[in-house]
């Protein structure tokens, strides 16, 4: 996915669009569960045994990362975060 260095882009602050230029953030890693956590235990605990189903959900992985791009305002100079693409696995891209 490619996006150009600058767009014109609506401003929560301004209150109108302005042009602004976009700066890619790095994304922070997903949370891990703790593996000794005293709900994990129990559960492997409960697994072991002759059981049928156990409650509560198997934590499901989040496919792709989230794209996203620091939009910083020319007018007021403030910036707004914002998500490109949604979770998609294709990097993105600034031209310059
Ligand atoms: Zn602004």
């Amino acid at each position: 996915m490619k996006l150009q260095k600058e767009i014109r882009t609506f401003c929560p602050y301004c209150n109108k669009h302005t042009v602004h230029i976009a700066k890619s953030v790095v994304a922070a890693k997903p949370a891990t569960t703790r593996g000794l956590s005293l709900s994990n235990r129990r559960r492997e605990r409960k697994l072991k045994g002759y059981v049928g189903k156990v409650k509560g959900k198997t934590p499901v992985k989040v496919l792709g990362r989230r794209n996203k791009v620091l939009l910083e305002c020319k007018e007021c100079h403030k910036s707004i975060e914002r998500v490109f693409g949604g979770r998609t696995k294709k990097k993105l891209e600034i031209k310059r």
